[in-house]
């Protein structure tokens, strides 16, 4: 998401005159989108911040910022730590950037707004990171306050952006050459479904897909994140009935410990979130899914843990993202002893790695032999593979892979039939099949 508004952002400010310049040191605008999700994220920017103080103070047309989340949480600890820093700005007014730079320039005082602002944006279809693909947001915020998330503070409540306006922009994408669009969302399920904040996007996500299905040029759409509670049967559907869209579901499930839900307010129990996988499968027979877990969470006892083992186990992610707990200033569960010690918690983030790893092995190893449908997504840089093309398979697997004999050149995001002939723990390798 932070990716995106970066995007966003870079095409409003060349709007408005500005260019963007090859290395920071050569501009007059310096800005850091944040992240408050980590704190790590947030000490690296403080460091960053501190190497500008020389450059700020020393030149007055040196207009130096935070926008994002960090600035929304900390804008009162940026102005008294970093006096020189002119802008800050949060998630809900970042598309003001431009017009307070301009204030700044003509006034030379600074710019502190953390208040609300506009949502709805003009996008440059031109400004993506890549030609063949592009992230589109189709909500902003979120309302589910999981105890340890400190994103429904600094990104506000989950507003869905008008059905017809997102339609709009993944059509002007598509004409720009984009043939495979992420759909981005705290919690995309729950598109169109808030009480208060759908206006123009009633028919949540199953028509939103339906719509961007019939788009001309197009030919993937993902979406990510989804919550489990709210991974209904119709959205399960929209997936199996519109050929573009990707089997690929990425749902956190956290824990596998109804104690430690219910402490998360995760809303589910381990019993829903499997019958939920169930439900996926059933509905999507190819369906891959991936998770985010969290470990030493506070009071997270060895049994706890041993439930989440048991979820990751029985599951099959074709992928987890595995997060050792932290607690994060603001959140509810910064309140709760953070009573784990560290030790345990790496110790639980690796059996998961390796219980996971096993699966890996297993699950691209049954791949060996398969024709599957990769996008190539660039060469591969590394060795041994170097020069090789790259690739995802429709359910999200790394493909490394040859062009068929007497085709010349494979581009980014040519859909090719790829037999897969060896596999690893992370990558399918394999050679195109010719015609
Ligand atoms: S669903 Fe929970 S974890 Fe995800 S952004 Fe919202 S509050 Fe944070």
């Amino acid at each position: 998401m932070n990716k995106l508004d970066s995007e966003l952002l870079q095409a409003a400010l060349r709007q408005n005159g500005l260019k963007y310049v090859a290395t920071p040191a050569d501009a007059d605008v310096l800005l850091y989108n944040t992240c408050s999700v980590r704190e790590q994220a947030e000490h690296r920017v403080f460091s960053h911040l501190g190497r500008w103080r020389k450059k700020a103070e020393a030149d007055p047309g040196f207009i130096l910022g935070v926008i994002g989340c960090m600035a929304q949480r900390l804008e009162k600890d940026i102005i008294r730590k970093f006096p020189f820093v002119q802008l800050v700005c949060g998630t809900q007014s970042f598309l003001n950037v431009p017009a307070y730079i301009a204030k700044i320039s003509e006034t030379g005082r600074s710019v502190i707004q953390t208040g609300g602002g506009p949502l709805e944006f003009e996008r440059d279809p031109a400004l993506r990171a890549q030609p063949h693909h592009a992230y589109t947001a189709i909500m902003r915020g979120c309302s589910n306050y999981c105890a340890y998330c400190i994103v429904p503070d600094v990104r506000g409540p989950e507003v869905s952006r008008p059905l017809a306006a997102v339609t709009d922009e993944v059509k002007r994408l598509a004409e720009a050459g984009v043939i495979e669009i992420t759909l981005l969302g705290q919690n995309v399920n729950a598109y169109g479904r808030h009480p208060n904040y759908n206006e123009g996007a009633e028919g949540g996500l199953p028509a939103l897909l339906e719509n961007l299905n019939a788009i001309e040029g197009l030919k993937r759409i993902r979406f990510v994140t989804s919550h489990p509670k709210d991974m209904t049967d119709d959205i399960l559907q929209a997936v199996a009935q519109n050929e573009k869209v990707c089997e690929h579901l990425h749902v956190p499930a956290q824990s596998g410990s109804d104690k430690i839900l219910r402490a998360m307010n995760r809303k589910y129990s381990r019993r829903d979130y499997l019958e939920m996988t169930e439900r996926a499968r059933q509905i999507i027979p190819d369906v891959a899914l991936s998770g985010d877990f969290i470990v030493g969470f506070p009071g997270e006892t060895e049994r706890d843990f041993q439930q989440t083992l048991f979820l990751l186990e029985t599951t099959g992610f074709q992928q987890s993202y595995i997060f050792r707990y932290s607690p994060r200033p603001g959140t509810r569960a910064a309140a709760f002893e953070d009573d784990v010690p560290d030790s345990v918690k790496r110790e639980r983030q690796q059996t998961l790695l390796a219980a996971q790893q096993r699966y890996d092995i297993k699950r691209r190893g049954l791949l060996k032999g398969a024709a599957l449908n990769v996008m190539c997504t660039g060469k591969n840089s590394a060795q041994p593979h170097e020069g090789r093309s790259m690739g995802r398979t429709r359910q999200n697997d790394i493909v490394v892979f040859d062009a068929a004999p007497k085709r010349e050149n494979i581009s980014k995001g040519d859909i090719c039939k790829v037999k897969i002939e060896s596999t690893t723990a992370l990558t399918l390798f394999g050679t195109e099949l010719a015609g």
